[in-house]
C-alpha cells in the first residue's frame, strides 16, 4: 500500500482503503498520521448535505479529500453570506484547537464531497506533539484569515459579477472540475447578494462567454474570460499577490 494510502472506518465492521489527498495529512510524518488517523472514519457527502451546524459541538475535525465545503455565516434575519470554502488543501473544526466550543456557521458541501473525520481530543494529542501538524493547521488557519478578512471588504466594495466570477473560479479550482450544479439560492449565499442581482451577474457572464448556464448547471466556458471579469481578491484567496 503507498504511504499516503490508509484504512478507515466507513459502515463499521468494514474499513476501506482510500488514497488521502488532504494536503495537510499528506505533510505528516507516517508515525503521526498513523496516530492521528487510528480511529478515523471516511465521511461521503452528497452536494447540499450540511455537515455542521451553528451551535454544534467540535467534536471532530474534517480533513477534506474531495470536493468543496462552503463555510455560511447565517443572520437572524435569515440572510446567509458564505466566507471561505475550503477543499483539500485544508481543515475544518479547528476552533476545537482554539477554545472555541461550538461552530458558530453552517458548513454545507457545495459539491459531493468526501474526507477523514478525526475526534477532536485525538487530533489535539497530535497537534501538541507533531510540529508538522501544527505548522500546517496555523498556515491554514493563516489562508482562513486572510480570505475571512479579503471576504468582508470585497462584499462591500465590489460587484455581485465580480464576486461571482471568483467564486466561479475558486470553487471549480478546488472541486477540479469545470461544471457545477449549483441552486440560484446558493449562487445567492455565496455572492452575498439578491436573487435578481444574481441572474443579472449570470447573464453577464453568460454574454461574455465565460459561461454557460442552464438548469441549474454551470459550465466554465472562457476561463481567461472569467478571470478577467473576477476581482483582485480571487488572487488574494488562491495565495497569489494581486499587486
Ligand atoms: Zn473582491
Amino acid at each position: 500500500m503507498p504511504p499516503s494510502a490508509v484504512s478507515l472506518r466507513r459502515d463499521r465492521p468494514s474499513k476501506q482503503t482510500i488514497q488521502l489527498k488532504n494536503h495537510i495529512l499528506l505533510q505528516l510524518t507516517q508515525g503521526d498520521r498513523d496516530t492521528l488517523l487510528a480511529e478515523a472514519e471516511c465521511v461521503r457527502l452528497p452536494a447540499g448535505s450540511t455537515l455542521a451546524r451553528p451551535g454544534d459541538e467540535i467534536a471532530s475535525i474534517y480533513f477534506p479529500d474531495a470536493g468543496v465545503i462552503s463555510v455560511v455565516s447565517e443572520m437572524a434575519t435569515g440572510h446567509q453570506v458564505a466566507v471561505a470554502v475550503v477543499g483539500r488543501e485544508g481543515l475544518l473544526g479547528v476552533g476545537a484547537v482554539l477554545s472555541v466550543q461550538s461552530y458558530v456557521q453552517r458548513l454545507v458541501a457545495l459539491v459531493e464531497s468526501h474526507g477523514v473525520r478525526v475526534c477532536a481530543d485525538r487530533f489535539r494529542y497530535v497537534f501538541g506533539r507533531s510540529d508538522l501538524l501544527r505548522r500546517a493547521t496555523l498556515d491554514a488557519l493563516g489562508r482562513r484569515f486572510v480570505e475571512l478578512t479579503m471576504v468582508a471588504a470585497c462584499n462591500r466594495v465590489h460587484s455581485h459579477r465580480q464576486r461571482l466570477a471568483r467564486w466561479l473560479l475558486l470553487i471549480t479550482d478546488k472541486a477540479g472540475q469545470r461544471s457545477l450544479r449549483v441552486t440560484h439560492d446558493t449562487l445567492a449565499q455565496m455572492v452575498g447578494g439578491p436573487r435578481h442581482a444574481v441572474t443579472v451577474a449570470l447573464n453577464d457572464l453568460r454574454g461574455d462567454g465565460a459561461i454557460t448556464y442552464r438548469r441549474g448547471k454551470i459550465d466554465i466556458g472562457k476561463r481567461s474570460v472569467l478571470m478577467a471579469r473576477a476581482c483582485e481578491c480571487y488572487l488574494v484567496q488562491t495565495g497569489f499577490s494581486p499587486r
